[in-house]
């Protein structure tokens, strides 16, 4: 279609008229989506869009796009879309198979930068598009880090994300049971578990519960079931001084404060998302009840 032809679509008047039809599928940052899914249509970023607001759309853009958007239009996620995302400023390749990154899992990456530096050995229980692996590895150069996950389709994505930011050599990635924890000790041991409890999985979000992987969110029966099994087997995969920081939900904080305590974890703490929802808690191996740590790194 071109310019001069009368009715031909600009990026303006679609992205007006799709704005409101994602609005009328109850998405949220309808206009939002709009814009992202057709800047990366036509290979523009959002400023390019808006400098060419009058630009007409080829017939074959618009298919392009009309493809994506009725995607959206059935609450699939924008990331899974657009097939990548960003994750503490860096480039993740995403796919139906894996959780979207959330920006409060950036806070586990914030706790641990401020608890571990140096030569340290790190374990990602869980990695999913290897977000906490990579990042960690990326923020601490002589660290090694070795990523776990159940999931065949995430041990590859995280696979092919190590590589995209240049951490592959630092990072082992296995299939793995946490049952099954095998390498250590480590000086962190770092996850974002599914901690979604089984009976309120019908209550998320389309994008979330029809299509995120239910692996990576079904918790079991008080959402706790992988964080018991992580902090059960912590003592025993962690160094003297080490540390393990977990992502939880909504109202979990005391419960896993507690279980924290009882497996003699010390130097337990909570940190609230900027939501003020408690969203990690961490605790620390410690050399016995009165002794000082015996691996302090960094
Ligand atoms: N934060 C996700 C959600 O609320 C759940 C992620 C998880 O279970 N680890 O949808």
């Amino acid at each position: 279609m071109r310019a001069d032809v009368p009715g031909a679509w600009t990026v303006m008047d679609i992205l007006k008229w799709t704005a409101g039809y994602f609005k009328s599928k109850g998405i949220e940052r309808g206009r939002l989506d709009a814009e992202l899914l057709l800047a990366d249509t036509l290979g523009l970023d959002r400023v390019g869009l808006y400098l060419h607001f009058d630009r007409p759309l080829e017939e074959r853009e618009l298919d392009a796009f009309r493809a994506r958007v009725s995607r959206r239009g059935k609450r699939e996620p924008l990331q899974y879309i657009l097939g990548q995302t960003e994750f503490w400023s860096l480039p993740f390749r995403v796919a139906p198979g894996v959780l979207i990154p959330r920006p409060e899992t950036e806070l586990l990456v914030e706790e641990s930068l401020k608890r571990i530096a140096g030569p340290v050995h790190i374990l990602d229980a869980g990695t999913g598009s290897g977000i906490l692996a990579v990042t960690l590895a990326r923020e601490m150069p002589e660290s090694r880090v070795d990523a776990i996950d159940l999931s065949r389709e995430a041990v590859a994505l995280a696979a092919e994300n190590a590589a995209r930011n240049g951490v592959s050599e630092r990072i082992r990635i296995d299939i793995c049971d946490f049952q099954r924890l095998a390498g250590g000790p480590y000086d962190l041991i770092v996850s974002n578990p599914p901690y979604i409890a089984e009976g309120d999985l019908p209550t998320l979000m389309p994008e979330v519960g029809q299509f995120e992987p239910k692996l990576a969110l079904d918790g079991g029966r008080d959402g706790l079931d992988s964080c018991r099994e992580l902090i059960r087997q912590s003592p025993e995969k962690l160094c003297p001084g080490g540390w393990l920081l977990l992502e939880i939900g909504v109202g979990q904080a005391d419960s896993v404060r507690e279980l924290m305590e009882e497996a003699g974890l010390r130097e337990v703490f909570v940190r609230d998302d900027y939501a003020g929802i408690p969203r990690v808690v961490g605790g620390r191996k410690m050399e016995d009840d009165h002794g000082e740590f015996l691996h302090p790194k960094g």
